[in-house]
């Protein structure tokens, strides 16, 4: 049979409804690009207050039921909007969701289950939605795979549903009191279950159970699907990761290359494109003006834009920043975290005044102008699951000089003196002067060899950081999970027109 897979995507965010991290820029976009791939994927988000009144006044009531949540009986109304073409559907319940944030409250345990019950209660009741594929993200989801297989695996409808759980953040896993269990989850009597959620003798962790429970596993790159197997950057699952290594994929998440566009970007002083790069060097004037750096375009610009942590690296910077500033290099910071940190940069600023430049606060319209007026990004992290900031130079011609860990290993490929070939610097171990050298490195490339530089920066502008690439391997994974069905192969474009739901060509 050949037609569409219909996923349901069900996360916590979804750009432009919420957003507090990464995650709401992948329910934003990896949805549309799955349609345009040739898949019907819908979303699944909590209605929170603080969605804008121009999506609330839009939403139509689908239906209503009641969730069983341990001895609760809980309301729940499936609200749905069409946004860019996806059919995003809310979870509403004004006791669970009608406040000013979307996590940080004492009961956000149980908030979360409720969540996680009503997407998989819902299923049975979204008129023309025939669910093949489950996609859960982080732990605020964790639950689902787990309630599908315990409460509802035995009803047809759900025989045929598999699940997709993907890791974003692997720090936050949801772990409670196992009083939790019974009181709110309903799973006390049944030992498999909570055997499979226990974390330690006091407590239960919902991703555990997400991870053990679902058909398949993600992370967001391949390279951090590898490391999450060993303990250091596993957070206590990597016996698990390990243990499931032949369903564990790594897809690396896309930019939002429309609104990250050199050619187009209205943040910036001055567009360019790979045709055309004057505008880069005007920029770069632009921003050693504005941040009081000497204006010279001999002088390698090197920028760091991102949270000021030690997993940023920021402990390998405070140790040599002070020797980099000697070696006629400018660097430029834009970031808030550690106060350490924050107060590190801003005496650096001031003590090496026309070299080094701190920006500290949070600041989108000087991020974009950093990314096109920089020769360089400095991201050195002790882990990085995907990176953001790295792809974002690199649309900008501006070579990311990174450590090789997780995503950053993933999309940056070195520089190789021999075959000319790569889109930036790294540097394999967490080391303050093997980071300062392949810096130190870089910047003589940039001073000696323009013709290496330029290609370099034509390289790295011309890397496919799409979502459509990113839907591509995800379409990928969810059709092992149904190899009955026959990809759908309409043109991207056609895709709209192809039969929905249930029929077949
Ligand atoms: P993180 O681990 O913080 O999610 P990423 O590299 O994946 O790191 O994404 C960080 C994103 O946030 C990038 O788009 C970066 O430009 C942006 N960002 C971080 N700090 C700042 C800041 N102080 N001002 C503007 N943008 C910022």
């Amino acid at each position: 049979m050949r037609r569409k897979l219909r996923v349901l995507f069900a996360a916590f965010e979804a750009v432009p409804f919420m957003k507090t991290g990464g995650l709401g820029d992948v329910g934003g976009s990896l949805p549309q690009a799955l349609r345009a791939a040739g898949c019907e994927c819908r979303v699944i988000i909590p209605k929170f207050m603080t969605i804008p009144e121009e999506y609330k006044s839009k939403m139509t009531h689908v239906t209503d039921f009641y969730v069983s949540l341990g001895w609760r009986n809980v309301y729940c109304g499936i609200e749905k909007l069409t946004h860019k073409g996806v059919v995003y559907y809310f979870v509403d319940n004004e006791y669970y969701f009608n406040r000013e944030r979307a996590y940080g409250y004492f009961d956000d345990g149980e908030r979360v289950a409720y969540f996680s019950k009503a997407v998989v209660e819902c299923l049975q009741y979204l008129p023309d939605f025939k669910c093949d594929v489950l996609h859960c993200n982080d732990w605020h989801t964790a639950l689902a795979p787990v309630f599908l297989r315990e409460f509802y695996q035995g009803l047809p409808l759900y025989e045929n549903v598999k699940t997709v759980f993907s890791v974003h953040n692997l720090k936050f896993q949801g772990q409670m009191s196992d009083y939790v269990l019974g009181d709110i989850l309903g799973l006390w009597g049944i030992p498999a279950a909570a055997n499979q959620l226990r974390f330690d003798e006091r407590s239960i962790n919902f991703m555990k159970g997400a991870l053990l429970y679902s058909d398949i596993l993600s992370t967001v790159s391949r390279t951090y699907a590898e490391e999450i197997k060993t303990p250091f950057f596993g957070e206590h699952m990597d016996g698990i990761f390990r243990d499931r290594q032949s369903v564990l994929y790594g897809i690396m998440n896309g930019i939002d290359t429309a609104g990250w566009d050199p050619a187009a970007d209205p943040m910036l002083p001055f567009n360019y494109s790979a045709a055309d790069m004057s505008g880069k060097a005007r920029c770069k004037a632009a921003l050693q003006e504005e941040l009081g750096l000497e204006v010279n375009p001999n002088i390698p610009l090197v920028v760091m834009i991102g949270r000021l942590t030690e997993q940023k690296g920021m402990d390998l910077v405070q140790r040599v920043l002070g020797e980099i500033l000697d070696k006629d290099i400018e660097v430029a910071v834009l970031g808030t975290g550690d106060k350490q940190y924050e107060d590190m940069l801003s005496y650096y600023a001031w003590e090496r005044r026309g070299r080094c430049a701190a920006s500290v606060r949070f600041d989108e319209a000087l991020s974009h102008r950093m990314y096109a007026g920089a020769d360089m990004l400095l991201m050195p992290s002790l882990f990085e699951p995907c990176g953001l900031s790295q792809m974002i130079a690199m649309r900008y011609g501006t070579l990311p000089v990174v450590r090789e860990t997780g995503g950053l290993k993933d999309s940056v490929v070195p520089y190789n003196q021999y075959t000319g070939e790569g889109t930036g610097f790294s540097f394999a171990n967490y080391n303050a002067h093997e980071m300062m050298f392949t810096l130190l490195n870089a910047a003589e490339v940039f001073r000696t060899a323009p013709g290496t530089w330029s290609k370099l920066m034509e390289n790295a502008m011309s890397t496919d950081f799409s979502w459509d690439r990113a839907a591509r391997e995800y379409l990928a994974v969810y059709q092992l999970t149904h190899p009955e069905v026959e990809p759908w192969r309409g043109k991207k474009d056609s895709a709209d027109e192809a039969p929905e739901a249930e029929s077949a060509e």
